[in-house]
């Protein structure tokens, strides 16, 4: 099978090595006789594929003993509900960042449960910066961050500090494991897995067990963090076959060297893409450069054409370039270059994007 450059942003691409051990456990996993599809999520077998990942991802983030780690459904949209419901008392105020769509789908989810101040937003410059001063609130419940915005291209390069006993709470759906954090400095993070960790179906929340069961609200019990925690992440069938896989990127990730190997890595591939968008006749950038993404690089024509746009995705496609197209709240093109994908795919676009430029300058 010949692989393309998969430049989606999500699902996006995974490392062959993770999936070459996936598709042989679809048919039988671990000499079981039996698929993982097919498989109970109370058996030795999946129990072992859970702790793996646990231990894996506790090991790579340095995720301290007095944090739970969760593998629950619902996506990271769904968190944007869980973390008001389960974090924010009736009355009290959280404090959000609104630096993207992302970020604002978090914040409207919030309101239905207590207040929610705005401590900054970059809205009125189409979320082309992360704004550096915030308004807090005085005793806020949390703050709320979403560390990169995977539409619009920025990244937080230093994580803001809300003051003393105010936990930090992340949105880390596109960013997670691609550079290190130290999870001390928040009190949730939360991350979709399919975007740098796995495919669609599973979410990673990482939470102080001691935040845990405060709101003073009743909580369904799906949707009680408490719930899981005490019953890690097996209360229902979690998404068994979504945790095998991330299960595989984990182990992958470790074999790699972890994610301190990682960040130089992304950082290479990104400011190579950026270099070449930045001494480009034809594209440009669209974020201030000290907050671009090294995962999701946006970028556009200096002069809007659609027939151009069009004939450069088109040409890109038979490079086996693929996903370039921008969203459609930017237009526009966007580069995904998450941890798996690969260096050689950014020398394929920046070759590519230089003949374009010359071609249709
Ligand atoms: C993709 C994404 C989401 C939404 O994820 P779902 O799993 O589709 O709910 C939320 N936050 C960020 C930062 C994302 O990139």
């Amino acid at each position: 099978m010949s692989r393309v450059f998969n430049f989606n942003a999500g699902p996006s691409v995974l490392p062959v090595e993770a999936l070459e051990t996936v598709s042989k456990g679809i048919i039988d996993f671990n000499n079981s006789g039996m698929s993982i599809l097919e498989m109970s999520h109370r058996t030795a077998d999946f129990d072992a594929v859970i702790k793996s990942a646990e231990s894996n991802l506790r090991t790579l983030l340095g995720i301290p003993e007095d944090y739970a780690v969760l593998f629950l459904g619902g996506g990271a949209s769904l968190q944007f509900t869980m973390v008001a419901m389960n974090l924010l008392p009736e009355g009290a105020t959280a404090d959000y960042t609104d630096t993207g769509s992302w970020a604002s789908k978090a914040a409207k989810e919030a309101k239905l449960f207590g207040k929610v101040n705005y401590a900054s937003s970059s809205k009125d410059k189409n979320y082309t910066f992360i704004p550096k001063t915030l308004n807090l609130t005085k005793g806020a419940a949390y703050l709320h961050i979403t560390s990169n915005n995977t539409i619009y291209g920025t990244q937080y390069r230093t994580f803001p500090k809300p003051e003393t006993g105010v936990p930090l709470v992340a949105d880390m759906s596109s960013d997670i494991l691609s550079r290190p954090i130290t999870v001390s400095d928040f009190g949730l993070i939360y991350a979709g897995a399919q975007k740098n960790m796995g495919p669609a179906g599973v979410v990673t929340v990482i939470v102080r067990k001691d935040l845990l069961g405060k709101s003073g609200r009743t909580i369904p019990s799906m949707l009680d963090y408490k719930v899981h925690a005490e019953n890690v992440s097996l209360y229902n069938t979690p998404p068994v076959f979504a945790i095998y896989v991330v299960s595989e990127v984990l182990k992958w990730l470790k074999a790699k060297g972890g994610i301190a190997g990682m960040e130089k890595i992304n950082e290479r591939k990104a400011k190579k893409l950026y270099a070449a968008i930045d001494s480009s006749t034809l594209f440009t950038g669209t974020c201030a450069k000290e907050d671009r993404s090294y995962m999701n690089v946006v970028f556009v024509l200096k002069n809007k054409n659609e027939d151009l746009e069009k004939k450069f995705l088109a040409g890109a496609k038979e490079r086996k370039l693929v996903g370039l197209k921008g969203h459609r709240s930017i237009g526009g093109f966007r580069a995904s270059i998450y941890n798996a994908f690969p260096e050689e795919g950014i020398d394929a676009l920046v070759k590519y994007m230089e003949e374009f430029a010359k071609a249709n300058s």
